[in-house]
């Protein structure tokens, strides 16, 4: 039987009841707190405004996908508290100098300022395909100098920081008792009595297994060429911990409402942040802890120092796209490992393009729906048929779940009427939008008409391969070809299309 070629239709029976029990609507957001170890309310100090700051990158190579998992995380939470109502002032730095940086550039025999800036760039153009929204703010290691040896000078000034014989100035953990509550170092069997001021540390970042004094001036090394500052202690520069507590200190204050970054951070580096924050402003800090935990690659971390990933370009040129890319990062609760695998991507390529289809069925069945921004989302209190989506975010910001629930729904797209249609759709804008999802436009393939000609050539050439006459119904294929028509032989029947 000859098939022509037509526009796809989705046939939706009427049968669907909408469910959307308003029991189930969240109240709020909840989100797991490192500190306290279990989900706590999500509510701006302020009452109106969310302060929140993240670790960022080390701008001495280029940011591999797992940055990104962290990075992207980070962005869906602020997209959610944004449209759930909340505004939010995103405060996220850029290290420019630490012993990476100034290896880096020495290598590549580049001014610091030019090799970070350098990298810094590539950074933003990653963030932007990935479709991260920038930082309020973004301030950089290299241009806080005065304000880090103003924390140092009054921590020495408050007893808890001292110079060492080495030049460097070290922050002394015996004198901040709260040392190590964050990454619950009492259970972790280091015996604080014993390492106390018995050992320094100079590195800017060291082992997990390793309690010492860390050093918040460094004074200047061989190896640092010209990359130093003048400062009380001598010539130096900063230790990495210290840049975060002095910017946030900068732009949040003394308390704030939380802080973000890799699973990896959360000892040393946001131990030391503590330690140092705490003792020199006296403020609370941080009232939340937000970590992800790691991408792997072939069950182990992803990691640059381990030389063992995969950054956006490398996927890039394999053919994925960085929506692809993004969306296999929330395809795993932040909280669980997520192992990366090419066969991911491809995963994600698929469920892109059913959910592309999916919306263009929806207008289809439903018409076009409005081009609802941003600003009209914000707040939004009923979701429709997406609601069960919308609260599994709200709950510890279950991007796995809420990506399920979509598809879950949109299975069940049936009967509803214009208005319901409507609230659905913006909840599923809604939805999509917190998890920055873009989702392609489907491109429907144009209807055409068969002209009568056509159709009755190969009606003929049918019936000729019926009779098994080949070399009629080659000739027959030959003309169609000639008349600008191709004929393709299915499993369902044969099926013409115009050549383009
Ligand atoms: P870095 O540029 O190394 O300072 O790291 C930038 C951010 O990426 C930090 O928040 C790290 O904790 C985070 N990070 C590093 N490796 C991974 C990984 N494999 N998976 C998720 N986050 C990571
Ligand atoms: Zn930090």
């Amino acid at each position: 039987m000859l098939m022509q070629v037509l526009v796809f239709r989705v046939c939706i029976s009427r049968t669907f009841p909408l469910s959307c029990d308003k029991s189930e609507v969240a109240k709020g957001m909840k989100l797991y707190d490192t500190a306290q170890g279990k989900p706590i309310e999500v509510a701006p100090l302020d009452g109106a405004k969310y302060r929140f700051y993240c670790c960022g990158p080390t701008v001495y190579g280029p940011a591999h996908i797992g940055n990104f998992r962290t990075f992207v995380l980070q962005d869906v939470l602020r997209r959610t508290l944004e449209i759930s109502g909340l505004e939010t002032y995103h405060v996220r730095n850029l290290t420019d100098v630490d012993d990476k940086t100034i290896k880096g550039a020495i290598a590549a025999g580049k001014p610091l300022k030019e090799f970070t800036a350098d990298w810094t760039a590539k950074f933003h153009a990653d963030c932007e395909a990935l479709n991260c929204l920038p930082p309020h703010v973004e301030p950089s290691a290299v241009e806080h100098i005065p304000h880090q040896i103003a924390m140092i000078e009054d921590l020495i000034e408050k007893g808890h920081a001292y110079a060492g014989q080495d030049g460097s100035v070290y922050f002394k953990i015996s004198s901040y008792s709260e040392y190590g509550k964050l990454s619950k170092l009492d259970t972790r069997e280091l015996d604080l009595g014993k390492t106390q001021n018995t050992r320094v540390n100079n590195a800017d970042e060291y082992d997990k297994d390793s309690l010492s004094d860390f050093v918040l001036w460094k004074a200047r090394k061989e190896e640092d060429g010209e990359h130093y500052w003048e400062s009380p202690w001598g010539q130096g520069r900063p230790g990495w911990h210290l840049e975060c507590s002095a910017m946030i200190k900068e732009y949040l204050g003394d308390t704030f409402d939380l802080h973000g970054g890799g699973v990896d951070l959360v000892f040393p580096h946001h131990e030391n942040e503590i330690a140092q924050s705490k003792c020199a402003c006296g403020g609370d800090f941080a009232k939340h802890w937000f970590h992800v935990t790691h991408l792997l690659v072939d069950g182990g971390k992803m990691s640059k120092s381990l030389g063992d990933f995969y950054t956006l370009a490398d996927l890039e040129e394999k053919g994925y796209t960085a929506a692809e890319v993004r969306y296999v990062l929330l395809g795993a609760h932040y909280r669980k490992p997520l192992n990366f695998t090419l066969d991911s991507l491809h995963a994600a390529r698929e469920a892109l393009g059913k959910l592309s289809r999916a919306m263009y069925d929806f207008t289809e069945e439903y018409g076009d729906q409005e081009d609802v921004t941003e600003a009209e989302l914000k707040g939004l209190e009923d979701f429709g048929l997406f609601q069960e989506a919308w609260n599994v975010l709200q709950f510890d910001l279950n991007t796995q779940a809420a990506i399920g629930k979509v598809f879950a729904q949109l299975k069940r797209l049936r009967g509803l009427n214009a208005e319901e249609a409507r609230v659905s759709w913006r909840g599923l804008q809604a939805v999509l939008r917190s998890l920055g999802v873009e989702v392609p436009v489907y491109e429907a393939t144009p209807e055409v008409e068969v002209p009568s000609e056509v159709q009755e050539l190969a009606n003929q050439r049918q019936e000729a391969k019926a009779a098994q006459d080949w070399a009629k119904a080659d000739a027959i294929r030959d003309e169609l070809r000639v008349l600008g028509w191709e004929i393709e032989d299915s499993h369902s029947g044969a099926v013409v299309k115009e050549i383009n």
